[in-house]
């Protein structure tokens, strides 16, 4: 009798001691398992706020851009001047002399040389025809010309900003008009219209976009923008007006 109760005494006190054992297992279990959602949760915490602040920071430097963008829009290197868009009455010129009696705005000016030294450097003849005109010059030109559709009206010409300058081929001077579209063909020309943007000039009429800028395709006319909006433009196959108007789509903030 007394070895029975002795016998059921220890096995109550196993019992016990596995269910103890039990019980200090699943507490430890139970505590790691707590520690690691914690962490995990921590962990998911500390992405989120990193992932807001990246986006925070992307969106400050969208900002950033499109405010670039918005002030380049009214520096003088990019002004539009076309049929819609007349030359503001208060825009400064200051003229200098390029070579032979033309002048262009002062801050063109060594862009200018450099490009045609550089040109003729490659062995080519380009030759000026056409830089800074004032407008009663601009005036008499569409006075007296026979299609007045490929003059532009006085105050809507690139040439009264001093920005632009048509350049031909030495060799094209004899012909009876130089200004057509086979002017592409003539080595100064092919020259200047690959290397113009390495300047910050751009064929200002390209063939393909007579219908936005209203005028015939002009492999002669370059216009000054800055080497970057110049690279972008010539890169991208764009006319002034398509840029400027998605300016959005290609500028880059430096
Ligand atoms: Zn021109």
């Amino acid at each position: 009798m007394k070895r029975r109760k002795a016998g059921r005494l220890i096995a109550i006190i196993l019992i016990l001691a596995v269910a103890v054992a039990a019980a200090v297992l699943f507490l430890v279990h139970k505590i790691k398992e707590d520690a690691r959602a914690e962490e995990a949760e921590r962990a998911a915490a500390e992405a989120a706020a990193q992932q807001q602040a990246e986006e925070e920071a992307a969106a400050a430097k969208e900002q950033e851009r499109l405010d670039r963008i918005e002030a380049e829009k009214g520096e003088w290197y990019l002004i539009l001047v076309n049929n819609q868009n007349a030359m503001p009455d208060d825009f400064d010129i200051e003229t200098v002399e390029v070579e032979d009696g033309y002048y262009i705005d002062s801050r063109v000016c060594d862009a200018l040389q450099e490009m045609l030294a550089d040109c003729r450097e490659a062995g080519y003849s380009p030759r000026l025809i056409s830089t800074f005109r004032t407008r009663e010059t601009q005036q008499y030109l569409y006075d007296h010309t026979a299609n007045k559709a490929d003059t532009a009206v006085p105050g809507h010409s690139e040439h009264e900003c001093g920005l632009a300058a048509d350049i031909i081929d030495a060799d094209s001077l004899g012909w009876a008009d130089p200004l057509i579209a086979e002017q592409e063909d003539m080595p100064a020309q092919k020259w200047l219209m690959e290397h113009c943007q390495d300047y910050g000039f751009i064929l200002r009429y390209p063939a393909d976009k007579e219908d936005i800028t209203e005028i015939i395709y002009e492999p002669w006319h370059y216009r000054y923008v800055g080497k970057e909006h110049a690279a972008t433009i010539m890169e991208n196959g764009l006319c002034l007006e398509e840029y400027i108007e998605n300016m959005e789509d290609y500028y880059e903030a430096q």
